[in-house]
């Protein structure tokens, strides 16, 4: 088996879609999976609809995904430059022998002979409404007019592009890895324009040129491509690359949550989720779009959520490290039907690998928050509350965010829960635990369980009636992590003073 060789080929003209991350990904399990490469080449040739800074980005958030790029931009190789904007001396080389074999010609249409050309055409009712097999020989191209006079226009700088002589009524055919055999009639496929007026390729040209010329042999790209590869397969076909030509295999689309359509960034903006691996602000218009990385998703977590978005391992196994994904990968695994992009899922795998972190990961999080407020705190508090906030956590920042009763003292309670709960019982309870608390130096949560029991026994009432106010008390919240736990985290001196705050400040019902 010849090495494998793929490239994941981003247009820089935004932010990267969280869908081009998946087609990146799967490129790259696959690369990994057989030992092959990892080619990242940036198809750059729309100047109009280039935008500063995207190319950085592209790397960036791969990077940080850990896809992880082994030739191409930013990287090198054999093959470079991977920048297809500085590589414009190739495709006029390229186009040039197609022309020579006639198999390619110059066209100097205006914008204006081919909107003619494109009413005569509605008028007439025509099959076949494109600029091709039917209409070329009517227009104004080296096909029609004389050699000396191609010379002369070229001569005098007149503005051309150079189409592709489509061959007539030939059955072109290519076997897509999922979607299995492609066959459509060259007589479909118009005489697409591959080097433009501005001496820049076009995609179709590049792109086939490229992977030819870095011995690429799976292209992995979206569905919205399945129309364009025809067309390559004509073009491998006019350079008599037929063999050299990669395989295909185009991904299914990512559905918006309801399955109703494409995934769209609007979707995403209306339903409150990210769209986009990292911030990204639209230089034009300063508008900023949150990342997955600035909304608290693991890299890992994204990882694993993205490989399901159209692959299954067959199995019912969920969690996968990168490493396992690229064992259980395979192109074979990858359906047809289009993937719903569902968040909640998402967050699912981010919950799973924050919990399958030890405390002391998950205290590096909680100390850069209580850093970034000024606070101090061990590491080993940190890491107990960790402890106690684990199952409670969706995002790092969750951490800080529902533990901060830790550092804060609460000053206002809970009306109902006072309503309900606070009556002489609770207020002789909890009473007399601040008191035992007091003489304590520290207290374990099994001493601060303990010392409640005997202090409510003592007293005749049970300790399970005050609970809900004891929690209320000191941590100003109805619920939380384990309530002893939590006492054993705040130290005796603290529970006792915040019971002590509140004794003093709640006023008993009447
Ligand atoms: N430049 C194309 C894009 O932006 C690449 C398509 C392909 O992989 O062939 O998606």
């Amino acid at each position: 088996m010849k090495p494998i060789r793929v490239r994941f080929a981003p247009s820089p003209t935004g932010a990267l879609h969280i869908g081009g991350v998946r087609t990146a990904l799967y490129n790259f399990l696959l690369a990994r999976k057989y030992g092959g490469t990892m080619i990242l080449r940036i198809e750059d040739t729309d100047q109009t609809r280039f935008v500063p800074g995207a190319e950085e980005y592209i790397i960036e958030a791969l990077a940080w995904a850990g896809i992880e790029i082994d030739e191409g931009v930013g990287k090198g190789g054999p093959h470079a430059p991977y920048r297809q904007s500085e590589r414009k001396h190739i495709y006029q080389k390229y186009a040039q022998q197609l022309i020579a074999e006639g198999k390619a010609y110059y066209a100097f249409d205006t914008e204006q002979d081919l909107e003619t050309m494109r009413e005569r055409l509605k008028k007439e009712d025509a099959i076949n409404q494109q600029y091709g097999i039917s209409t070329r020989g009517q227009m104004n191209n080296s096909l029609t007019v004389s050699a000396a006079e191609v010379k002369q226009k070229l001569d005098a700088g007149e503005s051309y592009v150079i189409r592709l002589k489509v061959p007539a009524d030939q059955s072109v055919e290519l076997m897509d890895l999922i979607r299995g055999q492609v066959v459509v009639s060259s007589s479909q496929i118009d005489d697409k324009v591959l080097m433009k007026s501005d001496g820049m390729p076009t995609y179709h040209l590049a792109n086939v040129v490229d992977d030819y010329l870095m011995q690429i042999t799976h292209v992995i790209r979206g569905e919205e491509w399945l129309p364009s590869a025809p067309l390559h397969v004509l073009l491998y076909q006019a350079f008599g690359w037929q063999n050299a030509m990669p395989q295909f295999a185009h991904l299914p689309l990512l559905l918006k949550p309801d399955g109703n359509g494409k995934l769209s960034k609007r979707d995403a903006d209306q339903m409150g989720f990210p769209i986009f691996p990292l911030n990204w602000t639209d230089p034009k218009t300063k508008e900023l779009a949150k990342g997955f990385r600035e909304s608290g998703y693991l890299p890992e977590a994204l990882i694993n959520f993205l490989a399901f978005l159209g692959w299954n391992p067959g199995t019912e196994q969920e969690i996968f490290s990168l490493q396992q994904l690229t064992e259980a990968f395979t192109v074979e695994r990858i359906g047809k039907a289009g993937a719903k992009f569902d968040i909640h899922k998402a967050q699912w795998f981010n919950q799973q690998y924050l919990r399958a972190k030890s405390d002391s990961e998950l205290a590096g999080y909680l100390l850069q928050s209580l850093q970034n407020q000024k606070i101090e705190c061990s590491q080993a508090k940190a890491e107990k509350i960790c402890r106690a906030m684990r199952q409670r956590i969706n995002y790092p920042d969750d951490i800080f965010e529902n533990s901060k009763f830790f550092f804060f003292a609460p000053t206002t309670f809970d009306e109902q829960v006072i309503a309900k709960k606070w009556n002489e019982e609770a207020v002789k309870v909890l009473s007399a635990y601040r008191d035992e608390l007091k003489k304590m130096s520290e207290v374990s949560s099994e001493a601060a369980k303990a010392t409640l029991d005997t202090v409510a026994a003592s007293l005749g009432i049970g300790a399970g009636k005050i609970l809900q106010v004891l929690r209320m008390v000191i941590t100003g919240q109805g619920s939380g992590p384990d309530l002893m736990l939590t006492i054993e985290i705040l130290g005796s001196d603290e529970t006792a003073s915040r019971l002590d705050y509140a004794l003093k400040n709640i006023q008993p019902k009447k």
